[in-house]
């Protein structure tokens, strides 16, 4: 099984996964993520669900170790590879024959943007046998980072996945449709909710050179949950909440902020949630757990 490029009108295909995740071809512009070339064939009756889990892989993530002062020398991206492996087991678990169309696309990003894994969750709980061979690998991978934090490139390239994938146009997952379901919004009008998420989480503010945008903003419903590891108050927090939006289901502000030992805790089901494309703000994260 080798590998081809996500972008329908290339299909480059590599007999190796590139250096960074992404299609090297001058027309790609270095948009396309390459993924397994499974040969296309698949089932038309398929339905599947997508996550997008942005993960910051900066300097800072490294070093900052929230729990030092009680003997505790985790760092943000121990915390993180731990809580991932961990929801990513759960939801094998929880979704029983459904894990095989649970797909999740891991970005991780500093300056660069680069692809980690994208699979279902039956596929990544098999490959890596158990939760703590999988926290290794993502956290071996997150430490070969380390730069700065450009968050709008990161949002891009989710963008740009996010579009292929609703256009049926992966071919890798052969033929399927995006799962949707009916709900009802805050204001008690019927929505058709697409089992399509993003998340990014970071710990810091957008440091490159251009200016924080979300191309998400437009969509309605948006999909696009944060998560900020820090104060409230940090100019990292103000920057993040300003670009998301709100649950249609309880108009709620789509961010979460982790700064004390029980929003640590919630971790792994602020994962869960995302990778089983379950919600969107901290209401929905509630009412997951209580469920
Ligand atoms: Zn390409
Ligand atoms: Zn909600």
């Amino acid at each position: 099984m080798g590998y081809i490029c996500s972008n329908p009108n290339c299909k480059k295909k590599y007999p190796q996964m590139t250096s960074d995740g992404f299609c090297y071809e001058a027309t790609c512009n270095g948009d396309y993520i390459v993924i397994e070339d499974q040969g296309g064939g698949g089932n038309p009756d398929r339905q599947i669900g997508l996550c997008i889990l942005l993960m910051d892989a900066s300097g800072s993530m490294q070093t900052t170790k929230p729990f030092e002062d009680k003997g505790n020398n985790s760092s943000l991206i121990d915390l993180v590879s731990r809580n991932v492996a961990r929801a990513i087991f759960d939801l094998k678990n929880l979704t029983q024959g459904k894990a095989k169309d649970a797909y999740i696309l891991a970005l991780m990003f500093d300056d660069v943007v680069k692809e980690l894994f994208f699979d279902s969750v039956d596929n990544l709980t098999t490959k890596h046998h158990s939760e703590g061979n999988f926290e290794n690998f993502i956290k071996q991978e997150l430490s070969n980072m380390g730069g700065g934090t450009d968050i709008t490139t990161a949002l891009e390239k989710a963008y740009t996945f996010y579009e292929q994938f609703i256009h049926n146009k992966i071919n890798s997952l052969g033929e399927y449709t995006v799962l949707s379901q009916l709900d009802r919004g805050f204001n008690n009008n019927p929505i058709n909710i697409s089992n399509v998420r993003v998340l990014i989480y970071t710990d810091g503010n957008h440091n490159a050179n251009s200016t924080l945008y979300s191309p998400f903003k437009d969509l309605d419903p948006d999909i696009l949950m944060g998560a900020y590891f820090g104060e409230a108050t940090d100019a990292g927090a103000r920057e993040l909440r300003n670009i998301l939006g709100n649950c249609f289901k309880h108009n709620e502000k789509q961010f979460f902020l982790i700064n004390n030992t029980e929003d640590y805790a919630q971790l792994k089901n602020l994962f869960r949630m995302a990778s089983g494309a379950s919600g969107f703000c901290p209401i929905c994260l509630t009412n997951i757990k209580r469920g």
